[in-house]
């Protein structure tokens, strides 16, 4: 592919820089609510120290203003209880103290560095020219002798942490960037039949995802749930009733004209609901199409269109899905993400992505996928087949 991997690299002695992505939920009070960001990471950070390496850790948390936006000390605390090797805090991400805290690192130690974003720069998009003469880049150069990307989750951003290394250093994809990159950047060679199930609340993107692989023949089928199936159920001409129509159009103004232009053109490929299902007295009640609109906003798919997509997974020879196809996290509506995505393993070959589809996965121990994808945004980008900032930078 292009991409040199921990295969390519000698770590012993070295200092490895290493982007890892370990934005994770965090409880009201500041702490780490769930950390299979950091275990998917755990990988590549202990084959790195257990090969002798010196391990420099770099990673975002939240955003600026925003309620997760925080420093990494849980973070690092967690890490170093999951890995072999010891992981040790440092408050400062580029500093003269950071860069003590790298120098002191025996081989097969870590440091973890604070958060990335604390610093206005690592907000910002970059050409990788002039990432790499951002201070947090120029700061730490001399201080790592390789870099390692393995945040794929943040692959499509232009930052300098994520870009600005690669210019100035020899740069290798850690294992989870690898995996990811030979499951997404090789979704042609997977078997056919070829379903894609898009679901979730980003209607505009699962369109985009929809138009390009119809657009390539990449798609045989594609099974619509969600708010992007009610998007698209509305495009067929079923009037939902306001409730659904104003938070589809609330969400993207042009998304029931986008979607009726993709059914014109790929209407035989394009499953859209033959029932939802909506909140009434407390209770889930499911309406099938023939007896819309409803008043109350259409939350699940029902088990017509559950029925309907199982059928077509069960002969599937690759099931690719993003977004869950209802709001599961209030168990009422967790049905159709529950029965779908079970059905989804079936395939010969299934890949599921997202961060709220990984959640879901999670919270009703959906297991049977073949990749379970540590991206949203960077695995719906490589599904549309755009490049990543991030992957392109480390093809030099
Ligand atoms: P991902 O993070 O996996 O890419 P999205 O962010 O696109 O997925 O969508 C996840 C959200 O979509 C969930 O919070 C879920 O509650 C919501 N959702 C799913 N179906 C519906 C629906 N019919 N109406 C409103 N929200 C929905
Ligand atoms: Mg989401």
């Amino acid at each position: 592919m292009g991409i040199s991997t921990l295969d390519d690299l000698t770590v012993e002695d070295a200092t490895v820089g290493v982007r890892v992505d370990i934005n994770s939920p965090l409880t009201a009070d500041g702490r780490l609510a769930d950390d299979a960001r950091l275990d998917a990471h755990v990988g590549t950070l202990d084959e790195l120290l257990d090969r002798g390496g010196r391990v420099a850790v770099l990673a975002h948390q939240g955003r600026p203003g925003g309620d997760e936006f925080a420093g990494l000390e849980d973070h690092a605390a967690r890490l170093d209880e999951m890995l072999e090797y010891p992981v040790a805090y440092c408050d400062a991400t580029f500093s003269a103290e950071a860069r003590d805290a790298i120098a002191a690192l025996d081989a097969g130690e870590a440091v973890l560095l604070e958060n990335t974003r604390f610093y206005s720069e690592e907000y910002m998009e970059f050409p990788a020219e002039e990432a790499a003469e951002t201070f947090l880049v120029d700061r730490l150069v001399p201080a790592f002798d390789v870099f390692v990307n393995d945040a794929f989750a943040a692959a499509h951003r232009s930052q300098p942490s994520m870009i600005g290394f690669p210019p100035r250093l020899p740069s290798y994809a850690g294992r989870v960037m690898e995996r990811e990159l030979d499951v997404l950047g090789h979704i042609e060679e997977t078997p056919r039949p070829r379903v894609y199930a898009l679901g979730g609340a980003k209607i505009a993107d699962a369109l985009d995802v929809a138009e390009s692989v119809l657009e390539r023949d990449l798609a045989d089928q594609i099974l619509t749930s969600g708010m992007t199936g009610n998007a698209f159920l509305e495009a067929s001409g079923v009037w939902i009733g306001d409730p659904s129509h104003d938070a589809i159009v609330d969400r993207d103004a042009t998304a029931i004209d986008d979607a009726s232009a993709l059914l014109e053109e790929y209407g035989d490929r394009i499953n859209v609901p033959e029932d939802v299902a909506i909140g009434r007295d407390g209770e889930r009640v499911e309406v099938a199409v023939e007896d819309l609109p409803v008043d109350q906003p259409a939350l699940d798919v029902g088990d017509r269109t559950i029925a309907a997509y199982a059928d077509t997974f069960e002969t599937a020879g690759t099931a690719i899905l993003n977004g869950p196809p209802g709001v599961f996290e209030e168990e009422r509506f967790a049905k159709g993400t529950k029965e779908v995505f079970a059905a989804a393993t079936r395939a010969e070959y299934s890949i599921v992505g997202g961060g709220d589809t990984a959640a879901a996965l999670r919270r009703h121990g959906i297991e049977g996928f073949d990749h379970v994808s540590t991206g949203g945004g960077a695995a719906l980008r490589m599904l549309t087949g755009d490049s990543l900032p991030a992957v392109e930078v480390l093809r030099r």
